[in-house]
């Protein structure tokens, strides 16, 4: 069955060998019969750059991939964003935390000792019990906050029995509470990357979703939200993080990785190819 497959870099820095990887696996996953879409997740203003944006397609481009425009960028969709926080509000699933990061690691006290999920040391609750009262009057004052997803709640109304499939580690009981009570908009923007994700792979039609193993454990989330917003579920596909000849993972700090450094060195396309292993 030909696939709408998507490639959704944050625009914080030059691509890489990493990201052509990735980029390049969603394209084949979508085959000849297929889609392969862009989509730019740029909620983050502070970290992404029109220069990243427009190197993302062109360095793209260069490398032979092509997508049908337009490029779906979240910046410009924020009241999509907001609508579906407004919703989840109203369902009594999210509570404003003002707790700054210093805040909640001085709550976790021993951080060796804390509960940790999949991203590190659990939220430790400290604005889930705060009074209507409260909460009204410090937003009324201008406090910051961020909007978590109670997360108890949100599983017990979503029912138990959530599965996601992965195409290499098969049936997946979604067990997001794990990652305890997870932002869904931040202080600096009605939305997070969780959100973010997973309405837009609903929005574009997404069927198949490859991606890195890094972020096998965040389906876990993307799979309770699918069911709060009574979304269609795709198909996953997490792929190893490829790695250079020192055995770790390309990173943004590669500088001499990115597609265009190695274009500058006279590299063609092809020969990135091989050196993904994908030719
Ligand atoms: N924007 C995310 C990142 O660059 C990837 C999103 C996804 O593939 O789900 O890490």
């Amino acid at each position: 069955m030909p696939h709408i497959t998507r490639f959704a870099p944050s625009p914080t820095g030059f691509l890489h060998l990493g990201h052509a990887y990735s980029a390049c696996r969603a394209a084949a996953a979508a085959g000849p019969d297929g889609t392969f879409l862009l989509r730019l997740e740029d909620i983050d203003a502070t970290r992404c750059t029109a220069e990243f944006c427009d190197a993302v397609e062109e360095d793209l481009r260069w490398l032979g991939l092509d997508w049908p425009q337009p490029v779906r960028r979240q910046s410009q969709h924020l009241e999509d964003y907001t609508r579906a926080i407004t919703a989840l509000t109203g369902q009594g699933l999210l509570y404003p935390c003002f707790c700054t990061r210093k805040e909640i690691l001085a709550e976790i006290g021993d951080i060796h000792r804390a509960p940790h999920g999949p991203d590190g040391p659990l939220y430790p609750g400290t604005c889930r019990h705060r009074s209507a009262t409260e909460r009204a009057e410090r937003i009324a004052a201008g406090e910051p906050y961020a909007l978590r997803l109670d997360m108890t709640e949100a599983r017990r109304r979503a029912g138990s029995g959530l599965r996601w499939h992965d195409a290499d580690a098969g049936w997946q009981q979604a067990t997001p509470e794990l990652f305890g009570d997870v932002v869904l908009a931040r202080k600096d923007t009605p939305t997070s990357y969780h959100l973010a994700v997973t309405l837009d792979d609903a929005v574009q039609g997404i069927t198949l979703i490859t991606r890195g193993t890094d972020l096998f454990a965040a389906t876990h989330i993307h799979r309770l939200l699918q069911a709060l917003f009574g979304l269609p579920v795709p198909e996953y596909a997490h792929h190893p993080l490829l790695c250079g000849p020192d055995g770790k993972r390309y990173a943004k700090r590669d500088r001499a990785l990115t597609l265009r450094s190695l274009r500058a060195d006279g590299i063609s396309p092809a020969e990135v190819r091989i050196r993904l292993g994908l030719s």
